[in-house]
């Protein structure tokens, strides 16, 4: 056998053995009775105080409908609550409902990508659904996010709330947030309203002052249901 022959061989067996298996972080919310006494960490596994924080129940709606009536009877009960995400990326402790009896609502399964509109521009889509999803529905209208933030798994409604952003000059420049047209919030609201509203805010609306608080609200004015944002071709 030739020393080149030798060397290839040494080498994909080193690279064999140092394989990295890839899975992606454990779900942050745990729950010791089915979905009730739960925790709620980041996806290191701890904040940065080195604790986790505890949470009453954790609510999964899979529609606006079963969103509206969580945030109802939550509100009307004057619980705590706060959104949660797939994989809670963000490191401080911004998903915490305050307090052992806070109800955590996550948006598992708000996850679908309802719409792609190439002429507009635009993309239409449930709070939880992941960046993966959208780069993928995205390119299959050939349309892009050059201003897309690093990981895959952060949510749309996560990735808003905070300010995420990727690293661009084109157009508006790189924060996500910039690029949303609508946004469907559920908040809590008083007994006329049935403890629960639903604000539909555009671009249209008071020179953006309403679409411009929710853009990057950290959570605290309510649980975000759908955003409508530009994408570039
Ligand atoms: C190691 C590390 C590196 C990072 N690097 C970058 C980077 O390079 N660029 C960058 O831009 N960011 C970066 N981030 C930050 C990350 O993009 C943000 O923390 C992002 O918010 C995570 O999204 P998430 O879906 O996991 O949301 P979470 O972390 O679960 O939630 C963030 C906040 O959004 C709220 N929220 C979530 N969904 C909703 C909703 N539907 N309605 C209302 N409120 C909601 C939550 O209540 C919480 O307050 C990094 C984070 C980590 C841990």
């Amino acid at each position: 056998m030739k020393s080149s022959h030798v060397i290839i061989l040494v080498i994909t067996i080193l690279c064999m053995n140092n394989g990295v298996i890839s899975s992606p972080p454990e779900d942050p919310v745990k729950c010791t009775s089915k979905n009730t006494n739960c925790t709620i960490t980041n996806s290191i596994g701890i904040f940065p105080d080195r604790s986790i924080c505890e949470a009453g129940e954790v609510k999964y709606p899979s529609t606006e409908e079963e969103l509206i009536s969580i945030v109802a009877t939550a509100t009307k009960n004057n619980r705590k609550m706060k959104a949660a995400t797939r994989y809670s990326h963000s490191i401080p402790k911004l998903a915490c409902p305050d307090g052992k009896d806070g109800l955590l609502i996550s948006t598992n399964n708000l996850n679908k990508v309802l719409r792609v509109d190439a002429e507009a521009r635009t993309i239409t889509v449930e709070s939880g659904v992941t960046l993966r999803q959208i780069i993928a529905e995205a390119a299959e209208a050939g349309l892009a996010l050059p201003y897309t933030p690093y990981w895959w798994g952060i949510t749309i409604g996560g990735l808003m709330a905070t300010g995420a952003h990727g690293s661009t000059l084109w157009d508006k420049g790189s924060a996500v947030h910039e690029y949303a047209t609508e946004i469907r919030i559920v908040s809590p609201s008083g007994p006329e309203d049935g403890y629960a509203k639903v604000r539909v805010l555009t671009e249209s609306d008071d020179d953006n002052q309403h679409l411009n608080a929710v853009r990057v609200s950290l959570g605290v004015l309510g649980v975000i249901s759908r955003h409508v944002f530009y994408i570039s071709s």
